[in-house]
């Protein structure tokens, strides 16, 4: 008996997500709306989808999405997980010299993309105006290991060199709204994104809305996911003794802790704490730290 052949079920890649609408590239490249079929699939920008097409419908139809990689995740309002993005390769945190610069943030993302195990970059735009380059703070980020991009997006200064490291990979950017980060992608694709033309306008809902994620193609390869929506972010852990995990430096100081179960937070001798004292660790990222550790905690109390 001849193998069972479906000639029309496919593989997709989601590449822009509006509630439970979808856009999908299909692996011949063309991109198709989509619908999912019932209700407990939650397939998320960067996933690679099972899909079929529906007979006489404009829309194709999500049956099944693929174990991920990793996920970028974060608690919502009511404190349940919220997946952003999935199988993503690097994540693009940007901060700029207006409005002012909110460290915290970029730490509680550098803290998510250290626990999926990906590198990350911070991006600092807007070089061309001034109030203050933040030389000190970028030169914490560059001694702990992070590729750190001084650039405008105004003036395309450090572009090329942004573009060199997404070249051939999968990036999500992220930070405070205002940064510059659309501004950013349109430089680097050469051209304006018009986020909600990549959920069709044949779709009845997506002429007035705008999409929760997209993921654009870069010119040299790779591509980057943008998610407007996104205004603040933690990240969601399943414990606070977690967020350790999370700062490269403080994980690499807590080895020496002589503690174990150490939360590296008031116990003294603790080699973390000591650290921060003598300038060796950031006393600021010392402070996000802790008030990660905190937030995760509240979290786990439902104080969030
Ligand atoms: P987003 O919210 O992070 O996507 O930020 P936008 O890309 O919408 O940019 C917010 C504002 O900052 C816009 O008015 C941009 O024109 C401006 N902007 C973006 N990049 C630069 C830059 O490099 N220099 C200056 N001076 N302004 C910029
Ligand atoms: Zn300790």
């Amino acid at each position: 008996m001849p193998a069972v052949y479906t000639p029309t079920m496919d593989r997709a890649t989601v590449t822009a997500t509006f509630s439970r609408r979808m856009r999908v590239r299909l692996p011949d490249g063309a991109e198709v709306d989509a619908r999912i079929k019932g209700k407990r699939l939650k397939p998320v920008c960067g996933d690679t989808v099972t899909i079929e097409p529906l007979p006489d419908e404009h829309d194709w139809l999500i049956t099944g999405v693929d174990e991920r990689r990793n996920e970028l995740t974060r608690p919502n309002a009511s404190g349940r997980i919220e997946v952003l993005a999935a199988n993503v390769d690097y994540v693009c945190v940007v901060a700029a010299a207006a409005p002012k610069p909110d460290w915290f943030i970029v730490d509680r993302y550098l803290c998510a993309a250290e626990l999926m195990s990906i590198g990350a970059a911070v991006v600092f735009n807007k070089v061309d105006l001034d109030g203050g380059p933040a030389a000190g703070e970028l030169e914490v980020y560059r001694r702990i290991g992070y590729d750190v991009v001084p650039c405008s997006a105004v003036s395309g200064a450090g572009i090329d060199e942004l573009a060199t490291l997404l070249e051939g990979r999968r990036s999500i950017i992220v930070g405070q709204s205002g940064v510059g980060k659309s501004t950013i992608i349109n430089r680097l694709i050469g051209a304006e994104i018009q986020p909600t033309a990549a959920i069709s306008h044949k779709t009845r809902e997506g002429r007035h809305t705008t999409v929760s994620s997209t993921m654009i193609p870069l010119p040299a390869g790779g591509e980057i996911i943008d998610s407007p929506g996104v205004r603040d972010y933690a990240p969601a852990l399943q414990s606070a003794a977690i967020a350790s995990q999370g700062f490269r430096e403080i994980r690499r100081a807590a080895q020496e802790c002589r503690f174990t179960n150490c939360w590296h937070l008031r116990e003294p001798g603790c080699a973390v704490k000591e650290g921060a004292e003598t300038g060796e660790i950031s006393p600021r990222r010392y402070e996000s730290y802790k008030r990660i550790v905190n937030l995760t905690r509240k979290l786990a109390d439902g104080r969030y």
